[in-house]
């Protein structure tokens, strides 16, 4: 059983604290799509795209040493990991990218890394339901994600946040609650 006075959240990597609204936004161009900010969301861009240059764009946007230098964090990102550290409250980072040192490029450059993630603290998965493995394994009490599908699948988290900054999803997947802003999650705290 939780305990729910002890909590411990756990951290979605893309999308929740690396914004990469606007490269997302230049490589579909570069395909000759236009996508609008709204449809940047993992979730909504599948369905948009063409399943084979979905793949070609993720590769792109996720192993590009250049990209991941240039990739900015989600408004209220840094304030919010100092917010939760000065809480005392442990977090972990549970991401699913597929060659994780473009992702410490990303941290790294905005000292993120080892200032509030290390190996201690940061799990990369394979697939949606390896989250729900990871975050049970560590005990996670909060999770907080931007996609639905992702969400779904925390079944052993008693408290799941959907990460919606554009406010595109009508509602979050059952036992779940929609925020629109860090600043929002934080207020769970
Ligand atoms: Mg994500």
């Amino acid at each position: 059983m939780h305990n729910l006075n002890k909590k411990i959240i756990g951290l979605d990597l893309d999308g929740v604290i690396l914004d990469h609204t606007k490269t997302k936004i230049e490589l579909a161009g570069q395909y000759g799509l236009t996508i609008d900010p709204s449809e940047t969301p993992s979730d909504i861009m599948e369905t948009k795209i063409e399943p084979a240059l979905y793949q070609a764009l993720q590769a792109k946007l996720y192993s590009d040493h250049a990209l991941s230098l240039k990739t900015p964090l989600m408004r209220g990102a840094k304030e919010g990991l100092h917010y939760i550290k000065s809480l005392g409250i442990p977090y972990y980072l549970i991401s699913r990218r597929r060659e994780p040192e473009y992702a410490m490029i990303s941290l790294k450059f905005h000292d993120l890394w080892p200032q509030y993630f290390d190996p201690t603290n940061t799990f990369f998965v394979k697939e949606k339901k390896d989250k729900d493995i990871k975050a049970k394994e560590l005990h996670v009490t909060h999770f907080i994600d931007d996609e639905p599908s992702v969400i779904q699948e925390l079944i052993s988290v008693p408290q799941k946040y959907l990460f919606d900054p554009f406010c595109v999803y009508t509602k979050a997947p059952a036992e779940s609650k929609r925020v629109h802003s860090w600043e929002e999650f934080l207020q769970q705290f």
